[in-house]
């Protein structure tokens, strides 16, 4: 079976892939633009995606919306995260986390699943800590200043190692468990 994979970031589709492969699950990379509704709940902006792909005809598809909380930025980027990272990027971020001691952040993952009709909406976490620097080359987005344990950038993990643990990871674990169920 083959699920379409409604994003413009190949980076996600890789880790799906990953993911999907022990279900023979093939991921296809489908580009289809949709609005994100402006609302500080991932499930909502996931749940309007969704209606509004379905509305287009399109069917048997995941979409997947992520944001980065921090905690001493009472949250921020969280739902604002594409935006925080298109202007002013890790390195902005970077440059708010000056003198901060309070590292604390998590990654949160919301996946919607349509699949012969259904919808599974499923959402993980990842905990974790912003470093002082950039590192690593792999990955996307905020893997180079996040640490889930404070050692290793996801930037410097294989897409299975981050898949192990990470935010996206958890939510595919439920969402499997769902899909099994
Ligand atoms: P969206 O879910 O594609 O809207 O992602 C929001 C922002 O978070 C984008 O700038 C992504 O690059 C970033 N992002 C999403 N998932 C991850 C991830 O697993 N690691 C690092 N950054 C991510």
């Amino acid at each position: 079976m083959k699920l379409k994979v409604i994003t413009s970031n190949p980076g996600k589709v890789a880790e799906y892939q990953k993911a999907f492969d022990e279900l023979g699950i093939e991921m296809e990379h489908y580009k289809l633009p949709y609005d994100e509704v402006q609302t500080s709940d991932l499930r909502e902006v996931v749940n309007k995606g969704m209606d509004e792909i379905i509305a287009k005809g399109v069917r048997n598809f995941i979409v997947d919306d992520t944001g980065l909380f921090i905690d001493a930025l009472k949250g921020f980027p969280g739902v604002w995260s594409a935006y925080a990272q298109k202007t002013i990027g890790n390195k902005g971020i970077l440059k708010l986390m000056e003198g901060v001691e309070d590292r604390g952040a998590e990654f949160r993952c919301c996946i919607g699943c349509d699949i012969d009709g259904k919808r599974i909406v499923v959402v993980g976490v990842c905990r974790g800590y912003i470093t002082d620097s950039e590192k690593g080359t792999d990955g996307f987005g905020f893997d180079p200043i996040f640490s889930p344990d404070g050692k290793l950038t996801f930037a410097e993990m294989s897409v299975d190692e981050k898949n192990l643990i990470s935010h996206r990871g958890n939510a595919v674990r439920l969402l499997i468990e769902q899909l099994k169920g």
